[in-house]
């Protein structure tokens, strides 16, 4: 049976205490044990067989979601979100200690004792933690969807990552903080987790005759051969603009790659590890699109060309990459009986702080606020430091308020209506909910984003409040 499906009854088992199947269930096998440590029995039915069977691997997906952490124990719960979600202790004595919620004062962390208690990454992850203003109980989180709820697609993919290797893991982080464009990291994607159907994956999968590559049919289609082996692939990457010697490394699969170009100075030009990635990814994309033209009958490009394309758009992302750099908007002041209030955060390796403006119309500073957070991820971080200017605003009494920030993230989640909430990041739904109750203080209000330039004042007093 599907184990993405089995996956989705073991979710209501968990999550759906009032579903009619939920009570059968419970009735008949649960009885009030935890899930995870009932035992298998000779006379259970075969679905149900099957969904004990998939908890190991369901177990990864899940987390608790932290209301009053009064159901969730540091001990045997899955509780912060990210690579361990049981980071261990390090102190000895456990004397009362137990549940999470021996860590939260008045709905807030502790932030003396997670730092006592547990290692300083973990002590950072926890704190990172968003917890709810309202007394909420705890619940469950599934991680592989963003906004925490679960879904069968979400649970395929992790179960088709679980299969491969463990080491893949580097490769991933590497290309997920490497700042190209979405496209051609989808094209990355799809060749690190070896989804694109290229004919030696279909060959695995399928029993086709021929898996040979199309270019020089000597050799089997895998896509390193393809975007790297091949005497095609050979020619574009030495004769473009880089001058890439494919045979210099002696590597055989994209880890070694990956390993190979980390090193900055086996990158041409000893050029930054996001502008080799970027441009890589363009020389895939123009093989990917040849290859495929080609398997349609259609006449192929020459080389040469080929090669003017790919240079083209090494130019173009040099262009652009300039051009971002030294960005010459200016800030503009609200309009007249308007106040602009811009935010920044500034996470520092030990502590966060952010930062508040308010402008009026004549750009002049009439306060400027400074506050410390717990988070390290810099979009509850941003959105934590716009809802203090909105505190701070609404305290003072500004009716009118434009507030600037220069995450577009943050400034498109603030923007939900509060029946999209759920769709959020888990760790912001609580931050959105507790902005949209504060605009009600406003007699209206305005969010946008603003380019960093536009952010400077708010901006340096983040960084310089840390
Ligand atoms: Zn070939």
């Amino acid at each position: 049976m599907n184990k993405a499906f089995l996956m989705k009854w073991a979710w209501k088992v968990l999550t759906n205490d009032d579903s009619l199947w939920r009570q059968l269930m419970n009735n008949k096998y649960i009885n009030n044990s935890n899930f995870f440590d009932l035992e298998r029995k000779l006379s259970d039915t075969t679905l149900w067989k099957a969904i004990l069977n998939i908890r190991d691997k369901f177990q990864k997906g899940i987390c608790r979601r932290i209301g009053n952490g009064k159901a969730t124990s540091i001990w045997f719960d899955p509780w912060v979100p990210g690579d361990n979600t049981q980071p261990m202790p390090c102190v000895e004595a456990s004397e009362g200690v137990s549940l999470v919620s021996n860590f939260i004062i008045n709905k807030q962390w502790n932030e003396d004792m997670v730092r006592k208690w547990f290692a300083r990454d973990d002590a950072k992850r926890i704190l990172n933690i968003s917890l709810p203003d309202s007394t909420t109980n705890d619940s469950w989180l599934w991680l592989p969807e963003p906004n925490g709820e679960f879904s069968v697609k979400s649970a395929c993919r992790m179960l088709s990552t679980q299969n491969q290797d463990v080491h893949s893991d580097r490769k991933w982080r590497i290309l997920w903080g490497a700042s190209i464009h979405n496209l051609l990291k989808f094209l990355w994607w799809r060749i690190l987790s070896n989804s694109l159907p290229t004919k030696g994956k279909i060959g695995s999968l399928f029993p086709i005759t021929d898996k040979n590559c199309l270019f020089c049919s000597s050799y089997i289609e895998s896509s390193f051969h393809l975007f790297w082996d091949c005497i095609v692939a050979r020619s574009i990457w030495f004769g473009c603009s880089w001058c890439v010697r494919t045979s210099v490394p002696s590597i055989s699969n994209w880890e070694e790659w990956t390993d190979w170009f980390i090193v900055s100075a086996n990158r041409p030009h000893v050029m930054d590890l996001n502008c080799f990635l970027g441009g890589a990814g363009i020389i895939f994309e123009s093989i990917w699109k040849e290859r495929n033209s080609l398997l349609h009958g259609k006449q192929p490009i020459p080389l040469k060309v080929q090669v003017e394309y790919i240079n083209s758009r090494f130019h173009e992302m040099d262009t652009i990459k300039e051009s971002t750099n030294p960005p010459n908007i200016e800030w503009n002041p609200p309009p007249v009986g308007w106040i602009a209030c811009n935010s920044d955060i500034a996470i520092g390796q030990f502590q966060a702080t952010g930062a508040a403006v308010f402008r009026d119309t004549t750009g002049s500073i009439l306060r400027v606020t400074t506050f410390r957070s717990n988070h390290c991820d810099p979009l509850p971080g941003e959105i934590s430091a716009i809802i203090e200017g909105a505190a701070e605003a609404a305290k003072f009494g500004y009716r009118n308020v434009i507030f600037q920030s220069d995450s577009l993230n943050a400034v498109s989640a603030l923007k939900s209506n509060t029946s999209d909430i759920q769709k959020l990041h888990f760790n912001i739904q609580e931050k959105v909910k507790k902005f949209i109750e504060l605009s009600a203080e406003f007699n209206i209000h305005e969010i946008i984003w603003t380019p960093r330039s536009c952010n400077g004042v708010a901006h340096s007093v983040a960084q310089w409040a840390n």
